[in-house]
Parts: structure tokens; C-alpha cells; sequence
């Protein structure tokens, strides 16, 4: 029993969604209660309704025809379903899903041929010949996410039939693109990252010589370059192990990267190893939103040049920061440096937990960090558009909302990790941890309320380390084991080594008094602005907050007043400094100086609940007074 990535070798080792129990009352409990009551059956109605899950029925019949419903990517929605339902299972029994499940794997199994080829959009009568257009066909890609499912359902105890579907699929692509076969990548990296995990839960030492070719094939240009797209887009234009900085399709450069580290891990390559692990340092360092979120550009969903972070025509999609997560895992399992865990905080608080509505019936794909129009209210259909100022039930390429799921049902995994010395606890949501010999009751209110309780319940006989991550905002951060006077604690990692006993506690104190967060003067876009952080919360003015008619255009921060804490959010002085239009053209021969501003006393709230109140202006970084 174990969660995703599961490295032959590895420093850490992560915890599996059983041996962790995340409290339905705390901020990521709650939101795994939502997933599992409402999204995942969201997702399994739309599909159906939209008619996904019956393209497995018409190959199945032989009924296949070009008037296909979905993209040719649609059988990975339904396979990244069940990935997130198979963890789900592994998490908690619930006969309701297990039926759906079961049902829905019956279906997809049906329609695999004998050689293991599964797809429903190409290599059937009426379709496209199998792996006919690799560039954007998807194909390999969609196996990737059979794997993953695979993966997921052996992990959490089951040898059954979806892992010998996924099983019988991995071995039909080493058949096809093995090194007597044809040598060639799909367009969208995922199998890469899928065959290495298949090898490692499957035993199967092939399919990570499958995802090494994959991994060395790439960055030679063999991909047809499109009009638009180029062969960067696809990042088939330099080899991973000679690139310096992700560009490209964000989510197909985060996929790529992550199956290219841990190619590199299970095969010892430290020069591979060390390429992804520069390349995610140079994309943090200068390609990432405050939000975590990864990918400026909308045109290609992709990375903007360095620095080219504006906060208004920001994409952030939501599956570019699960990619994000899932690279920034694998880095941290290799090192145990704590920069990975930071940035999984970051980028859950601020990317993941934005994404679905309260209910998890509805998402956003993009996640900018200002909207300059109020969103229109999404309809019951399918959104068209990824990008939007109000989250949607379901979209015309319908990636975000499974990529949620599967994540949001495998949270407790990256909780914490597990090492020869101890244990170590990476996320502080509230409940129960259960590995290396520990059972620790985690307590806590956070990000609310700055306490977290870590009490023992069991732990080894002889000394043992347990290490809490300290985040790298938390300056004042104090520690404090059973009663003992609290002493402060640097951002990393603060050890404890003893010979644990039952009933052992320790407190931890992460200060969220709000703070002004600066952005890098080099980010043109946002030059002149300060946006405000409590804790691991990106915080935000949404114009619901504001007296009515106040345009948030017009407001600025007094950098220089107090901030407070207040709710979920902050309070902060600042001025509302109207302008007016000169009638030609915005810009003048001297610089506009606001008259008569007034003050007025702004409300931030965290980002991750934007829009949960209407159609609203918002935005992250506000302007400061001059
Ligand atoms: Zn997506």
C-alpha cells in the first residue's frame, strides 16, 4: 500500500493515501470530503452525459465513426477518473464507488484489442490508423493515464482487472516503440512519467527502458513543427538533458520533466538528474507566479521569456500546477530539500485549492492574478473557453477538473515522508499519520489559526528524528516539546531526536500575522505594486469588498499602514485615487498625479475563494501610494 511515486531508491519515501487520515472538519479534509460526495461524480455524469465514456462502448461494439463526441484526448478524463476514484478506494471503502468504479473499468476494458492497443479515436474502422499523428493525437498520452489509474489501483491493494488493463497497454507500447520498434514521442509527454511508475508498481524493468527512450528521443525536432506551434511548444527542441529552463506548453514541460527525473532516479543518470533539477531551479526562480502557478502565455499555454509574469493575462492552469506538484515530489523524495515541500504548499493553497467552487461542481482552468470585467455567471454547458472570471461545471478540453480530482483523493501522500532516521511532516493539515513505526495526531486549525499539535500516539522503540518543515515565510516560527518554554526555529527544517513515547508533544507556532510580499522589480508588469501573503495564502482584493462604485483600478495600498489580520484575510489602509480619461490617448508628457484621493480601508481575502461570492473584479498585486 503506498500513494504516487515510488522510487526503487529513494532518500524519502512518501506515505500511502491509507496510512494517513486527513480530518474532514480541516482545510484540506474538507476539500477531500467535497472531492469524494461531489466531484467525482460530477465528472463521471459529464462524461457520460457528454458521451466519452460511450466512445468505449462503440469500439467495443464496432461501431466506431469519425462523428467521435470529445477531443482525441477525452479517454484520459475518464482514465484520470478513475485514478482519482481508485485512490479514493484506497483511502476509505465506500460500495457506491467501488460499483461505479468496477462498472466504468468493465466498460474501458471492453474495448481493448487483443494486442493491448486501447483508444477510442484512432485504429478502429471509420477512424484514424492507430498512432497516425503523434504529434497531436494524444495517444500515448491517454496510455500515460491509463498507467497512472493502473498504478493507483495496484497501490491501494487491488491486482485487478484495471491493472491488468493498464498492464496489457504498456506492453503493446514497448511492442510499438521499443528499440527494435518505431522511434518516435508522442506530442503531449505523460506516457514518460506513467511507464516509469507502471515499471516500479508492475515489476517491470522494461517499461523504464521504454520511458528512457522516450525521454532520449526528445529535443531532436522529429515532432511536425505547426503552424503556432512550435517545436518548443512540444519541447522537441533541445534534449531534457542540455535544456536550462522549462518553456513550452507548461503542462507537457512540468509532465515531461517530472518523467524525465525519475528516469534519471531509477537509472542513476546524476547528469539527467541534475539537468531537470537546474531547470526547475531557473523556472521557480524566474517563470512563477507568486500563486505557484506556472504559464503566462495564452496563445500556447505556455511559458512567457523570463520575468514575463503579467498578473492580468497570467494562465496558471490548474493541471500546470498539479504538473507542478508532482515534479516538485519527485525532486523532494530524491533530496529531502525542503524548497520542493514549499513550493507544493504554495502551489496547492493558491493553484489547487483555487480551482473548484466550495460545492466541487464547478472550476476555473486559468487562474490569473487580476481580472479587470466582472466573469459572467457560467452556464449549465460545457464552457468553451478556459479562461473566465467564474468557475465552470465542465469545458470543451475538460482537463483541470479530473487533474483536481486525482490529486485533491491522493493529498494525504504528500503529507508527510519517511526516511531511515524518522519521520518528516511537510504539510500541516489536520488528522492522522501512520508510518515508520509513528502514529502522530496532527491538530490544527492552520492555515487559520497559527497552532499546529503534533502529539504521539505510537512511535519506534529505539531514537528516532521527527522533522517539521518550517515554511520559508515563517520567520518567527517557535517550537515547543511537552510544555517546555518555546524556542524559535529558522525556516527549514526543525529536528527533534529522541526516543519518542506515547503522549509526547510537540507545538508549533507558524506566526500569520499578514505580510507585504514585493514583487521583482524585473517583472515589468506588476512594477509599482505589493501584494499581501498571511501564512501560505496568497490573499486578494475582490471589488465585492469595496463601496460601490469604487473601481479597484482606482485603489491603491499604503505600504506604510498597519496590516491586520481579519477573518480568513487581512485589513490594510490605502487610498482610492480617481482618475479621469484625458480623451486621447493614455499617456501624457507628465506624470499623472491622482487628485483629491481618498482614504478607504481595504478587506483582502485569500485568492483560493475568489469569486465564491459573484461575478467580481479582483486582483493580487495592488498598486502603492506614491
Ligand atoms: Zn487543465
Amino acid at each position: 500500500m503506498s500513494g504516487p511515486v515510488v522510487p526503487d531508491d529513494s532518500a524519502h519515501r512518501g506515505v500511502g493515501v491509507a496510512e494517513v487520515s486527513l480530518d474532514p472538519s480541516g482545510f484540506w479534509g474538507s476539500r477531500q470530503s467535497v472531492n469524494a460526495a461531489a466531484t467525482l461524480t460530477h465528472c463521471l455524469d459529464w462524461m457520460e452525459r457528454l458521451g466519452w465514456i460511450e466512445n468505449f462502448d462503440r469500439v467495443a461494439r464496432g461501431e466506431t465513426t469519425i462523428e467521435r463526441p470529445g477531443w482525441q484526448f477525452s479517454d484520459s478524463e475518464i482514465y484520470k477518473l478513475l485514478e482519482a476514484m481508485a485512490w479514493e478506494l484506497g483511502r476509505r471503502p465506500d460500495e457506491t464507488l467501488a460499483a461505479a468504479f468496477e462498472a466504468l473499468v468493465d466498460r474501458i476494458g471492453a474495448a481493448q484489442d487483443d494486442d493491448g492497443y486501447l483508444n477510442t479515436a484512432h485504429g478502429h474502422p471509420g477512424l484514424p490508423p492507430r498512432y497516425s499523428d503523434l504529434a497531436m493525437g494524444h495517444e500515448l498520452y491517454n496510455t500515460g493515464h491509463l498507467l497512472q489509474a493502473g498504478v493507483a489501483r495496484l497501490r491501494t491493494g487491488y491486482d485487478d482487472r484495471l491493472v491488468q488493463i493498464a498492464r496489457r497497454a504498456a506492453d503493446q507500447v514497448c511492442e510499438e516503440f521499443g528499440a527494435n520498434g518505431r522511434a518516435d514521442i508522442c506530442g503531449h509527454p505523460e506516457i514518460e512519467v506513467a511507464l516509469v511508475e507502471a515499471g516500479r508498481a508492475f515489476g517491470e524493468r522494461r517499461f523504464l527502458e521504454q520511458a528512457r527512450l522516450f525521454i532520449e528521443r526528445r529535443g531532436h525536432g522529429t515532432l511536425p513543427v505547426r503552424p503556432l506551434l512550435s517545436a518548443e511548444y512540444f519541447q522537441d527542441d533541445v534534449p531534457v538533458r542540455e535544456a536550462t529552463v522549462l518553456r513550452g506548453h507548461a503542462v507537457r514541460a512540468l509532465y515531461l520533466s517530472a518523467g524525465a527525473f525519475d528516469v534519471a532516479v531509477d537509472t542513476g543518470d546524476h547528469g539527467l538528474a541534475d539537468a531537470v533539477t537546474a531547470q526547475w531551479k531557473n523556472t521557480v526562480a524566474r517563470r512563477t507566479y507568486l500563486t505557484g502557478g506556472m504559464g503566462s502565455r495564452h496563445q500556447d499555454e505556455g511559458f512567457g521569456d523570463d520575468w514575463e509574469l503579467p498578473a492580468d493575462r497570467a494562465y496558471c492552469e490548474t493541471c500546470a500546477g498539479v504538473a507542478s506538484v508532482m515534479l516538485a515530489w519527485r525532486l523532494y523524495l530524491a533530496t529531502g530539500d525542503v524548497r520542493y515541500p514549499d513550493l507544493i504548499e504554495r502551489t496547492l493553497f493558491n493553484v489547487v485549492a483555487t480551482s473548484p467552487s466550495e460545492d466541487g461542481r464547478s472550476f476555473f482552468y486559468a487562474n490569473p492574478l487580476q481580472l479587470r470585467e466582472p466573469g459572467a455567471s457560467a452556464s449549465d454547458g460545457v464552457n468553451n473557453r478556459a479562461e473566465g472570471g467564474m468557475r465552470a461545471p465542465w469545458f470543451d478540453v475538460s482537463c483541470c477538473p479530473t487533474n483536481v480530482a486525482r490529486t485533491v483523493a491522493s493529498l494525504g501522500a504528500y503529507v508527510a515522508s519517511a526516511d531511515d532516521e524518522g519521520i518528516s511532516v511537510l504539510q500541516y493539515a489536520a488528522g492522522e499519520i501512520r508510518v515508520g513505526g509513528f502514529v502522530l495526531q496532527v491538530d490544527t486549525r492552520y492555515p487559520d489559526e497559527s497552532t499546529v499539535r503534533v502529539r504521539v500516539v505510537a512511535a519506534p522503540e529505539s531514537e528516532s528524528r521527527l522533522r517539521l518543515r518550517i515554511p520559508g515565510w515563517a520567520d518567527d516560527a517557535t517550537l515547543s516539546l511537552n510544555g517546555d518554554d518555546a524556542t524559535r526555529v529558522a525556516p527549514g527544517w526543525a529536528d527533534i531526536r529522541r526516543s519518542f513515547e506515547p503522549d509526547d508533544e510537540v507545538v508549533l507556532e507558524l506566526p500569520l500575522a499578514p505580510r507585504l510580499t514585493w514583487p521583482d522589480s524585473r517583472i515589468d508588469a506588476v512594477r509599482g505594486t505589493v501584494a499581501v501573503e498571511r501564512g501560505p495564502l496568497v490573499l486578494c482584493l475582490e471589488s465585492v469588498d469595496l463601496p460601490s462604485g469604487t473601481h479597484i483600478e482606482e485603489v491603491q495600498l499604503d505600504p506604510g499602514s498597519t496590516l491586520s489580520a481579519y477573518a480568513d484575510g487581512a485589513r490594510v489602509n490605502g487610498v482610492v485615487a480617481a482618475t479621469t480619461d484625458s480623451g486621447v490617448l493614455p499617456f501624457g508628457t507628465t506624470k499623472p498625479v491622482a487628485s483629491d484621493p481618498r482614504p478607504i480601508e481595504l478587506t483582502l481575502v485569500p485568492y483560493h475563494r475568489w469569486a465564491e461570492r459573484g461575478p467580481a473584479t479582483m486582483r493580487i498585486f495592488i498598486p502603492v501610494t506614491s
